[in-house]
Parts: C-alpha cells; structure tokens; sequence
C-alpha cells in the first residue's frame, strides 16, 4: 500500500500529494519544521520538538492553524497510518498561498504537511569508524539576521556548506560563526570531550538548539559527566580527547577526524561510546506510544 502524507486536514497517498507553486515555502523559503524519530512503538521526545516549532512559528509571525494537541494528533495518526516502526517524521509548516511578491500578510492560510519515512543520514559503518569531518568556508547565519535558533524552511546556509562538504569528499562539516567560534555542523550539534569534560557551544552562539543535544546534555548530567557551554575554537577542537556530533537523523555520531587532524586517537573515543550506548537506552524506552 502506498505511504500516506498529511496535507492541510487530509491524508493523501505520497504520489499525489501537493502544494501550490505560489506556496511561500516554495517561493522563498517562508515557513518552519521539525524532523522527528519514532523508534519501535514510540515517538520520541515529540513535545519537545512541537515545543520549538512553535516557538520558531513565533518569531516568524506565523500562526499555526492546529493547536498543539491537534498537531500531534495529526502525527501519531500520520505515523499509525504509514505502520514504518522505525521512521523519521518530517513536520513542515509554511506561510501557505500568496502572490509574488514579499509581504507576509497576503497569506491567509499556512500549509501544513506531515511525512512519515526512513532516512540515513551518514552510512552505517560511520558509528563504528567515525566521521571525516572539515570546517566550512560558509558561515552559519548571524543571530541578527535568520537566526539559526529558528528551524527555517530557509536551509541554504546549511546546504551551501553542505555542499563544500561533498567537494571535499568528507562525510560532514563544521560551520563557525561570524567570529569564527565553531557552532554546529551543516545539520547536526557539535559536542568535544577536552580536558575531562564535555564542551558544547550555547544557544547564543548561533545553533540550532537540537533536541538529541538536550537529551546528549540530560545524560551527561546522569553519568557525572562535566559539562560546558562555551565557545569552541578550532584549535579545541583539534587538540580535543573525542568529538562528537548529534541530531534526530544523525542521532549521536563520532568524529575521528578534522580537517585532516586525527581527533584523539583517530577513533571513536570511550566517553562517546557510553553516550552512544546510553542515546540507545533512551530512544528505546521514551516516547509518545503510537497506539
Ligand atoms: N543543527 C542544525 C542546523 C540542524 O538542522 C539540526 C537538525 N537536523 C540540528 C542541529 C540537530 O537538532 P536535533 O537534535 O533537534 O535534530
């Protein structure tokens, strides 16, 4: 039977399902969304990833059209109805039908669309081996302009490093801010182990605020692990013990090199493998049933 996709109030098979080519989504990137797991018979941590949707829907001016509770019913029942146990869900809400030009209020209704599917983000082997990782040229959006703690629609920040790391025949990128502190990865959070503790750069550096490094964050907490959110050079990063990347798709991932400098010993490292090990545990006890 052919997958399902939410679109504005119904659920149509995936061959068919649209939005207009006036949607603002499509025409300038004009919207919010969220990436969510379901492992096994539950969704993970969906409050938190609904919590921060709305909250980025906010700060673009955007009105969701469903309440909260609504929203999530609509995706446990878009997951139900596409019966994948293990999925990533694609949330996307844009600014919906307007006309050519910029200004937002000739919108009356936002486009709401629910995906259930798989992805793989990097080839399975990379948990075991480890990332290859570069510094981007492009840098990530300053907070003064599209803020990265908003989950845009608009990405091409992220794809245009992205794509120097396809170039570069790497398997991910770092991305600095406009100071050239290290914030994030094209699509994941970054996290080094240096000195006995853990260090991750804070919100105001310019990141998306990711769900997995809050989960990451929580369990370091548990294990005793020291914790710092702080700047990250490049230089802390090369001369790092272990380093590490997380986020829904990518879940937590090690990094075993940097632009050619071997991380540590050049293998993932013990303190990432008990966070690993810990990210697994979790996923697989917590979560909204699916029924
Ligand atoms: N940073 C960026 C730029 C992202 O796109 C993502 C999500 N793919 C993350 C970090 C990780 O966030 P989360 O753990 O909520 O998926």
């Amino acid at each position: 039977m052919e997958p399902v996709v939410y679109v504005n109030g119904k659920f149509t098979p995936r061959s068919q399902a649209s939005v207009s080519v006036f949607d603002r989504g499509y025409l300038y990137g004009d919207g919010v969304f969220e990436g969510i797991r379901r492992y096994g018979r539950r969704i993970f941590r969906l409050d938190q990833h609904l919590e921060r949707l709305y909250r980025g829907a906010k700060t673009i001016a955007l009105e969701i059209p469903l309440s909260f509770d609504e929203l999530k019913e609509v995706i446990v029942e878009t997951v139900r109805r596409n019966g994948l146990s293990d999925c990533y869900i694609r949330v996307i809400v844009s600014r919906g039908v307007g006309d050519l030009g910029l200004n937002p209020c000739v919108c009356r209704k936002p486009t709401v669309v629910v995906i259930a599917d798989t992805i793989a983000l990097y080839p399975a082997e990379v948990y075991e081996t480890g990332l290859n990782v570069i510094t981007c040229v492009t840098r990530r959006s300053p907070v003064s302009a599209t803020n990265p703690e908003v989950k845009s629609l608009n990405y091409l920040n992220n794809i245009l490093a992205r794509a120097e790391v396809g170039r570069a025949g790497a398997h991910e990128g770092l991305m600095m801010n406009q100071e050239g502190y290290v914030v994030e990865a094209t699509g994941d959070n970054v996290f080094i182990w240096r000195g006995g503790r853990l260090i991750t750069p804070p919100a105001y550096a310019g990141i998306l605020e990711g769900i997995t490094r809050q989960v990451v964050i929580e369990l370091a907490s548990d294990m005793d692990l020291p914790l710092w959110e702080a700047m990250l050079t490049t230089h802390q990063i090369y001369s790092a013990d272990e380093c590490f990347l997380t986020g829904t798709a990518a879940e937590v991932v090690p990094v075993v090199t940097v632009d050619g400098r071997a991380i540590g010993d050049g293998k993932s490292g013990p303190v990432t493998k008990r966070l690993m090990a810990r990210f697994k545990e979790v996923t697989a006890t917590e979560g909204v049933p699916v029924g």
